[in-house]
């Protein structure tokens, strides 16, 4: 049997065998190499907000110190640019000591390591120097493994990604309108919705990059909110109606013609409307309760029935088929001058005139004063004056 030699080299299959292809176990790497990555790289970040393409998407950086940032950047295009021999089917990025360790791999797979071994990221555009090295199979012949390493350059450059060139460009794609019906919003409401809305924005930006405010508009009847997505504005919509209750409504409006799709373009108004009544407020009903407003929320408003003394819980529903409404009133105190099982009488702190009513469901103390209302030329004694 005659032996076989490399035809590149000429060396016997005995010496550097097992020949593949033809080739040798050297002259078989040589003429295959596994690491075909470019030795420059080009990448960007967005000079306004950090962020960087990942895999074609605009993601925002796990972290703003500037230098992590650009290692984060660099890094992430270093991977993203790492270019194999096809015949590898899976990679493994390991840190370098780990690799230094692998004796065994099998074939169709590469172990990678990477490490920076110079950078400038003082100024742009920033420069890292890698230094990338390869352990791979790709023959089941080979008894050596490829091992190869190169430099490369990564240069991070800055832009402004499009999400901030709508930003920066004033763009918005819907308009928020927090109102109160029949009423204006209330300062501490304002505030309240202001710090609600920052809290919530903040929460659909980590998925929704186009859910920011370009601009907050105070009117006298409310507040304005313009927003880069009208989903980031229907879930602040909502956001407000889970904590204060009311009602949320949506109009468009057509502002253009784009051309490309040549679709209508339209701009969303989407309007929470938030309850006419306030805690506080003393409303009655078409049965001819009367009540006093404790609180309020997604579900119903908390009522403390002034005819019973008793909580009532009513949800929004039950409040509309009620037709509960804000009721007239005169607010004043008076003195218990003198109880009966089933009478009281009162005396008015202002005018000294004494009336009698009948004992509400309250415990009543002689020689103190109360707060009542008078609705309706009734009396309803609200509580003690504290
Ligand atoms: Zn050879
Ligand atoms: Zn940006």
């Amino acid at each position: 049997m005659s032996e076989r030699f490399c035809y590149r080299c000429g060396i016997s299959e005995s010496e550097g065998g097992p020949l593949i292809d033809g080739l040798c176990q050297v002259c078989f790497r040589k003429e295959n190499p596994v690491l075909l990555m470019e030795s420059e790289i080009n990448t960007e970040l967005c000079q306004n907000c950090g962020s960087y393409k990942k895999r074609g998407v605009w993601v925002d950086p796990e972290s703003y110190e500037l230098d992590e940032l650009i290692f984060e950047v660099a890094d992430n295009a270093l991977l993203e640019n790492l270019l194999l021999d096809e015949r590898i089917k899976g990679v493994e990025i390991v840190e370098k000591e780990e690799l230094d360790a692998i004796e065994e791999i099998p074939v169709g797979k590469a172990y990678v390591s990477f490490e920076p071994i110079d950078w400038h990221v003082e100024h742009f555009p920033a420069i890292v120097t890698y230094y990338i090295r390869v352990k791979a199979k790709i023959h089941e012949l080979q008894i050596e493994f490829h091992e190869e390493s190169k430099e490369v350059v990564v240069y991070v450059r800055q832009t402004v990604c499009p999400r901030c060139q709508k930003f920066l460009g004033g763009y918005f794609e819907a308009i928020l309108q927090v109102r109160a019906e029949g009423r204006e919003l209330s300062k501490e409401e304002r505030d309240e919705i202001a710090n609600l809305v920052q809290e919530k924005v903040d929460e659909i930006m980590k998925r929704d990059r186009m859910g920011f405010i370009q601009d907050t508009v105070e009117k006298d009847e409310g507040l304005d909110f313009y927003m880069g997505s009208t989903k980031a504005a229907r879930k602040l919509a909502q956001a407000i109606k889970d904590r204060y209750g009311g009602s949320i409504s949506e109009a468009y409006q057509l502002i253009g013609q784009d051309r490309l799709r040549s679709k209508p373009v339209q701009r969303a108004s989407i309007s929470i409307r938030l309850p006419k009544f306030v805690k506080g407020d003393i409303v009655g009903d078409k049965n001819g309760n009367i009540y006093r407003v404790e609180g309020l929320d997604g579900r119903g408003i908390n009522l403390i029935n002034l005819a019973t003394h008793k909580s009532e819980h009513k949800d929004w529903k039950s409040v509309k088929r009620d037709e509960m409404d804000l009721v007239e009133h005169e607010k004043s105190e008076a003195m218990v001058t003198s109880l009966t099982p089933n009478e009281v009488q009162f005396m008015d702190m202002k005018s000294y005139e004494t009336f009698e009513i009948e004992k509400p469901k309250l415990e009543l103390q002689e020689g103190e004063v109360y707060k009542l209302l008078k609705i309706k030329g009734r009396y309803y004694v609200e509580g003690k004056k504290e």
